[in-house]
């Protein structure tokens, strides 16, 4: 019955709207389309409480249009489109953005169980490769699941919890696929991230952020290189830390990441002047830039205007971006990472090896140094293939002529290693954790012949 009930609403809006409604590429219905039906749903609970969505996501498709054609990927996107057709014949399904799909479903016969493995059904339906002209290419595929429950307040909401869901998996994703059925451990999450946001909007920055300052040092720990910027929030009203790792994600879905960056930009530049005059160094100082919604001329103009008014050098300045931010940010960002390194600052790729970019792809941009991740040091004194990662690494941006430094150094060993395979600098709790500029002042460079005063 319920089916007939979606069908019959099918039907309806089929009179009603004609292809403006559907997704040219895969012939699905699309984004705009889905509004609509979720507004319709919405009129009547008794459709509405049957409802589950599946919202699914291939996880590096950017990667494949850059390194591939798009040509290549519209084939993929229609090949997955078919095979959601063939698993679903009855049912709505959405091109929900460029690389999402949902799926509208009766829910009555799922619990949570269930839609579990419906999820894991067309995770593994999705990852069959697909052969086109004469090379395999093998999706990998996120899930995310939920169904109307007594709180739900619209259809829009059981759309927004599978995206979230969806976008858990992806986090969260190992081997081929990722699922993930909305619920408390979600929910619980999401409630987190909901506070954060409002206090972010809320709060005066000057007040609870502060920078500490973490020292990078040569293979031995003897010569110091410089520092990178990270941000702390301590928040009174919760009356502890709140880890970037919570707060920059949730920045980065508004602008408000701008202002996070303006602000570290505004103290981490006059900080590096002020130590490199006061002890004759010439230390780096290596600050984190997030790509949304940088504004790349103004955010330029801003940086020479800095730089001229508070008399800093551009080569003490290091911007670190990461490499899942460079490798979604595309071809905007390869000439404003020349401008940068034409003014003579210097650009570093962040985390590397935690994304999905080849090395072939680096010489696209113009690189001062790229940092390895600290997942890919963890285990380099115990397992050979992250060893190997490590060493093709280091080779291949010795002949690029990019330096490497490695970051997230917490042992000897770690560091034994790195030394025997050539790696000239690190950063790690090993060599010092993030501290205040006092601190590091105390620590690192009262140490250092001091000018006299
Ligand atoms: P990141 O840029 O990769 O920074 C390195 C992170 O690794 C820092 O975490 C640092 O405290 C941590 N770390 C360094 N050495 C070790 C080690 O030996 N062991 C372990 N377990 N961890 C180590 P933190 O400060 O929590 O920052 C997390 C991320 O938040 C940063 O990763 C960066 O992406 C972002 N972030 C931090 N500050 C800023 C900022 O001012 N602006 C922007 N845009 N992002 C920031
Ligand atoms: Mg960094
Ligand atoms: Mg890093």
């Amino acid at each position: 019955a319920s089916i007939k009930a979606y069908n019959d609403i099918k039907g309806e809006y089929n009179k009603i709207f004609n292809m403006s409604r559907i997704d040219p590429l895969t012939g699905l219905n699309n984004r705009n389309y889905m509004m609509d039906v979720f507004d319709e749903l919405d009129k009547d609970r008794k459709k509405l409480d049957k409802l589950a969505v599946f919202v699914i996501d291939i996880v590096q498709f950017k990667t494949i249009n850059e390194i591939t054609d798009h040509k290549t990927g519209d084939l993929v996107l229609k090949e997955i489109a078919s095979s959601l057709r063939a698993m679903f014949p009855n049912q709505l399904i959405f091109r929900s953005d460029s690389n999402e799909f949902a799926v509208l479903t009766d829910n009555k016969i799922y619990d949570k169980e269930q839609l579990r493995i419906k999820c894991l059904d067309i995770a593994v339906l999705l990852t069959s490769p697909i052969i086109i002209d004469n090379f395999t290419f093998n999706p990998d595929i996120a899930v995310g699941c939920d169904k109307y429950t007594e709180n739900t307040r619209n259809c829009l909401d059981i759309f927004k919890n599978a995206e979230y869901a969806c976008g858990y998996s992806k986090k969260n994703f190992i081997n081929s696929h990722s699922v993930t059925v909305y619920g408390d451990e979600i929910a619980g999450i999401l409630s987190k991230k909901t506070m954060i946001e409002k206090m972010l909007h809320k709060i005066n920055f000057e007040d609870e952020f502060i920078m500490y300052y973490q020292p990078q040092f040569d293979v031995d720990g003897k010569v110091l290189i410089g520092a990178e910027a990270l941000l702390r929030w301590y928040s009174p009203k919760i009356g502890a830390m709140i880890s970037p790792g919570d707060f920059i994600p949730i920045a980065e879905e508004s602008n408000i990441i701008i202002k996070l960056v303006n602000f570290t930009i505004l103290r981490a530049m006059p900080q590096i002047r002020k130590w490199n005059e006061q002890y004759g160094t010439e230390l780096k100082m290596s600050i984190n830039l997030s790509p949304k919604y940088l504004n790349t001329e103004k955010f330029l103009k801003d940086i020479q205007e800095i730089i001229k008014r508070e008399n800093i050098k551009p080569s003490w300045i290091e911007f670190e971006i990461t490499e899942n931010s460079l490798m979604r940010a595309g071809k905007k960002m390869v000439e404003f990472f020349e401008k940068l390194v034409n003014m003579g600052i210097g650009v570093n790729m962040d985390d590397f090896g935690t994304g999905y970019s080849s090395l072939a792809y680096l010489k696209h941009f113009k690189l001062t140094k790229i940092k390895i991740a600290r997942e890919l040091i963890e285990s380099i004194d115990t397992s050979i293939s992250e060893r190997k990662i490590v060493e093709a690494v280091l080779n291949m941006s010795k002949a690029l002529g990019i330096k490497v430094i490695a970051e997230g150094v917490e042992k000897i060993e770690q560091r034994d290693r790195l030394k025997d395979l050539g790696c000239e600098q690190i950063q790690g709790f090993l060599y010092g954790k993030p501290v205040p500029a006092t601190e590091f002042e105390r620590k690192y460079l009262k140490k250092t012949t001091e000018k006299s005063t």
